[in-house]
């Protein structure tokens, strides 16, 4: 079993990557850019954590994103094992074979339990068949890191990563400005409303 699991995740990191997007074709947006990262992002440059310096919320996503990429070789080492005991093999990834009780690859006994759902976005999905060199994704924690920074290098594409971090320090001057406005504004309504009390 475990040998089997072990296999299933090596057999990942030899993956020829330019090979995968010949045959597999473009490679989903999902795994060169997956939405969690850029939620990592806002929360690292987010105003409050750069003023308190609280990481909280990042390492929680970052656990959630572990899950989720545990959840993913689980469900390729049981695909491993299912394709090794039948003539029919398989090539897709179908959600609820996994995380239904009711699903293939649980009724036959594949998975101990079906897969829980780590949070509400969290899908899984194939990219390429299964049983040659396909690899499974979630639509928002993308593919485990080593396949995703693979894909991108052999797919040419640069991560957004960095452009985030420039926004947010747009949106912190912004909101020093609109501070700024807020202040002369108030001052400007005192100036206006104080030597008129003693008028009256
Ligand atoms: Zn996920």
């Amino acid at each position: 079993m475990l040998c089997i699991l072990l296999t299933g995740a090596s057999h990942a990191y030899q993956a020829d990557y330019k090979e995968m997007i010949e045959k597999y074709g473009q490679v989903p947006e999902a795994i060169l850019e997956p939405p969690v990262e850029e939620t990592i992002a806002r929360e690292k440059s987010s105003l409050l954590n750069r003023i308190f310096g609280s990481n909280s919320g990042r390492y929680s996503i970052q656990a959630r994103t572990k899950a989720c990429y545990a959840n993913q070789r689980i469900a390729l080492g049981a695909i491993e094992m299912y394709n090794m005991d039948n003539a029919t093999m398989y090539k897709n990834l179908v959600y609820s074979d996994i995380a239904d009780s009711s699903g293939l690859l649980v009724t036959g006994k594949y998975l101990r339990s079906p897969l829980y759902q780590v949070e509400p976005g969290c899908h899984l999905r194939s990219y390429g068949d299964l049983s040659d060199t396909g690899i499974i994704y979630c639509d928002y924690h993308g593919c485990l890191p080593e396949d995703r920074d693979g894909l991108r290098a052999a797919a040419g594409y640069t991560p957004k990563a960095h452009a985030s971090g420039n926004n947010s320090d747009n949106t912190m001057v912004l909101v020093l400005i609109v501070l700024g406005v807020l202040a002369v504004g108030v001052m400007i309504i005192l100036h206006n409303v104080l030597p008129k009390a003693p008028s009256s």
